[in-house]
């Protein structure tokens, strides 16, 4: 008898088990941040400028194009996104590990350098550094921006547990990418540490990842509403999701405009030394600036039951005496993202060629 029960007991563990990672599989909360297919069009791009430009070293493209798995990726940006029937499936190499800090998430994976787990790596909860307590929420104005000297350069400060650990994070990454160059143990750990790096950069440029409120709740299209509509897939997946014949022609503007402003954006070769602690703080800064935009866009596109995506992409604001669209911003942070992820693998390889001599 005992034993009876102890068979059923195991199999209802195994069936909870399961359903468990079933929902959190197939929630529409879990989502990648830019979507997997962003993550990994970044980083490709990042190696792609790395690989054209004539002055990198051989032994660092050689890396990359191993890491890659085959070069043909950085000729086929325009049928990888259109690709929609295939969103969930990654090459190893530096495409997996590109998304992989987000699965990592879903398993709440621990970092004992900060003693947290993978959740609250991703973004900055920017308003918990409010001193006034009434102050630590979004205001759809953007009112509750915080100034930089609000962040402490400090992991052990309390609020970070709350707040989240993207700086840190992202800085840790870059050291380890300097150690895997350095020490070279395998070309995999070189693989991971880019693709995390990449990663976490890319995270930090995506506006609804500097705020509390990352779902656009506050946002007055959503105020009203009983079941609130998540903003934040929309500037992510949807775009690469969207199996219509706008989606489509969305996605061909996108990659116009990403690929335009990689091409403005890449001669401007950094001529200070990065600091990534710094580069993600300025990311989540810059992020902020665009989330009353994002509500507006919502207010306009968001319907009784739906968004309507071909309005939110299209929805255009003057910002900073510039015309842009939803769908233009989306493509830029990208590219921003995409061109900082370059000059830091270059700057951690040259880091770690310097550091050969004891
Ligand atoms: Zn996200
Ligand atoms: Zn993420």
């Amino acid at each position: 008898m005992k034993l009876f029960f102890k068979y059923i007991k195991n199999k209802l563990l195994k069936a909870i088990t399961i359903l468990v990672v079933l929902i959190v599989a197939f929630s529409p909360n879990f989502t990648f941040a830019w979507s997997g297919k962003g993550h990994v069009i970044i980083t490709r791009m990042a190696v792609k400028l790395i690989i054209d430009d004539p002055n990198m070293p051989s032994e660092l493209k050689a890396i990359l194009i191993e890491g890659l798995g085959t070069k043909n990726k950085l000729f086929q940006f325009e049928s990888y996104i259109n690709d929609t029937s295939n969103l969930r499936t990654f090459d190893a190499g530096l495409d997996s590990f590109s998304i992989r800090p987000d699965t990592l998430t879903a398993s709440k994976s621990p970092i004992p350098a900060f003693g947290i787990s993978e959740p609250l790596t991703h973004y900055m909860d920017t308003e918990f550094f409010q001193s006034d307590v009434e102050r630590q929420k979004f205001l759809p104005n953007g009112a509750n921006k915080i100034k930089p000297t609000d962040l402490p350069r400090n992991p052990k400060d309390e609020r970070y547990q709350k707040a989240g650990f993207i700086t840190f994070r992202t800085e840790q990454c870059y050291k380890s990418l300097v150690s895997s160059f350095k020490e070279n143990y395998s070309n995999d750990q070189v693989f991971l540490w880019i693709g995390y790096l990449s990663h976490y950069v890319a995270d930090s440029y995506q506006p609804f990842h500097s705020t509390i409120d990352y779902q656009g709740h506050e946002c007055s299209c959503n105020k009203e509403r009983e079941k609130k509509h998540n903003l934040h897939g929309d500037l992510e997946g949807l775009l690469f999701e969207d199996t219509s014949k706008t989606g489509q022609e969305n996605r061909e503007k996108f990659l116009k405009y990403f690929q335009a402003a990689i091409a403005r954006l890449k001669e401007n070769k950094k001529t200070e030394t990065l600091d990534p602690y710094l580069v993600i703080q300025d990311a989540l800064f810059s992020s902020y600036d665009y989330l009353p935009m994002l509500c507006r866009a919502g207010d306009i596109a968001l319907g009784k039951e739906n968004l309507d995506a071909n309005k939110w992409f299209n929805y255009k604001e003057k910002i900073e005496n510039r015309e842009i669209s939803v769908l233009e911003m989306k493509a830029e942070r990208m590219a921003e993202s995409t061109i900082k992820i370059r000059d830091l693998i270059i700057q951690a390889w040259n880091e770690a060629q310097s550091k050969n001599v004891h």
